[in-house]
């Protein structure tokens, strides 16, 4: 079985959080959030969603996601880019986004080097394992 903790480790740094804006959620995601936070869609879409035309967002408050507060306040309802972040599979693709990737989030285990962090990335993508560990070790 792949221990994704191999790759992986959150330190709690909260930068995936911060920002003045937030990843989009698509409709799975809403879902799954209404479910996690037991509001009904109009509550939640004036408290806490940023809507435009075309996107949902969560709202910014400080700099930061609206639910970060030390760590994620709707963990079992987060969208899925924060629960797949920051294992993305992009970084199978090109070393640069490897880089980039790692230079934002510190829990990345860049010392056990490029090739062997695909490997590892790749066998859990293929077992389709990777994604119910996330919502176990991500911010807990
Ligand atoms: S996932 Fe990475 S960037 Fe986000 S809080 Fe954890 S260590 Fe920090
Ligand atoms: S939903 Fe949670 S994990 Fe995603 S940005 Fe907001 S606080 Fe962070």
């Amino acid at each position: 079985m792949i221990d994704v903790s191999e790759l992986f480790s959150c330190t709690r740094c909260g930068f995936c959080c911060h920002g003045e804006t937030t990843v989009s959620l698509d409709r799975e995601d809403q879902l799954r959030m209404l479910a996690a936070l037991d509001m009904n869609e109009d509550d939640v879409r004036e408290q806490y969603w940023r809507i435009s035309e075309k996107t949902v967002q969560m709202k910014t408050v400080d700099g930061h996601c609206i639910f970060y507060r030390d760590g994620c306040a709707v963990h079992s309802g987060r969208p899925h880019r924060c629960a797949q972040w920051p294992l993305h599979p992009s970084i199978l693709d090109d070393e640069n986004n490897f880089n980039i990737i790692s230079e934002s989030c510190p829990g990345i285990k860049k010392e056990i080097g490029y090739e062997r962090f695909c490997k590892i990335l790749s066998r859990s993508l293929s077992e389709n394992a990777l994604l119910p560990k996330l919502f176990r070790i991500v911010k807990k």
